[in-house]
């Protein structure tokens, strides 16, 4: 009979299966025990699954594990379609890395610049934005450097590779370091895959939920 995977299962630190279990999280779903993983092994990930299974988690928790060894520049970059998701990205970070001082910023259109840049320059770990609004301060007078980044997350992959931020997009991959873990994730990902195939020149695991029809 086959046993639950439970967080610990997954090789995840103690602390931060404490945090979880604060915001009733108390065993991984499908997404979460399949992708986090391969993450802390360090491939690169396209995990597909549909709304509201935990895809934020199964990027949130392996990346606060790995930044802990090596909490140095912007650790994390996820890029996200729309502000409304980018805050309730921030929200899990900040509710999970509490206990190690996380420091993150959102950066979405209809915000300050001028603060958002004095934000960016105080050596967040993670930073959650819209392409649109990054792209506008790596145009524009940069504080900041992408080049210690770790991980890349495209959150709502299929969204934001559509055609519709490709520009905003490219901008934003030519400031990163070429040495970094890639994660997509995304409800639907098929029509996106070679796109995504194009961005990563590493092999990635790739996990798609089965779909209940
Ligand atoms: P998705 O991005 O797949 O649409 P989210 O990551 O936004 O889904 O998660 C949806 C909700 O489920 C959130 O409120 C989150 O806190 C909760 N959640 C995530 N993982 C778990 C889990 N393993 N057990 C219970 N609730 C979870
Ligand atoms: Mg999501």
């Amino acid at each position: 009979m086959d046993k639950k995977t439970t967080f610990s299962d997954l090789q995840l630190n103690n602390w931060i299966i404490r945090q979880c279990a604060t915001i009733g999280v108390k065993s991984p779903t499908p997404i979460q025990s399949n992708c986090i993983p391969q993450i802390l092994e360090g491939k690169d990930c396209i995990g597909a699954a549909k709304t509201g299974s935990g895809k934020t988690l199964a990027f949130a928790l392996p990346i606060i594990q790995k930044l802990c060894e090596d909490p140095y520049g912007i650790f994390a970059l996820i890029l996200t379609p729309t502000r409304e998701l980018a805050y309730q990205i921030a929200d899990q970070f900040a509710v999970i890395g509490k206990p190690m001082n996380l420091r993150h910023c959102v950066i979405v259109g209809g915000m300050d610049m001028v603060e958002q840049g004095i934000q960016l320059s105080k050596r967040p770990h993670v930073v959650v934005a819209t392409p649109g609004r990054l792209a506008d301060h790596l145009d524009s007078c940069k504080t900041f450097t992408l080049s210690k980044i770790k991980f890349v997350v495209l959150d709502e992959a299929d969204r934001l590779l559509s055609g519709q931020f490709d520009q905003q997009i490219q901008t934003i991959f030519k400031n990163l370091p070429k040495n970094r873990q890639n994660l997509f994730f995304s409800a639907t990902i098929t029509d996106t895959l070679e796109k995504l195939k194009g961005i990563s020149n590493k092999d990635f695991y790739h996990y798609e939920a089965p779909s209940i029809s």
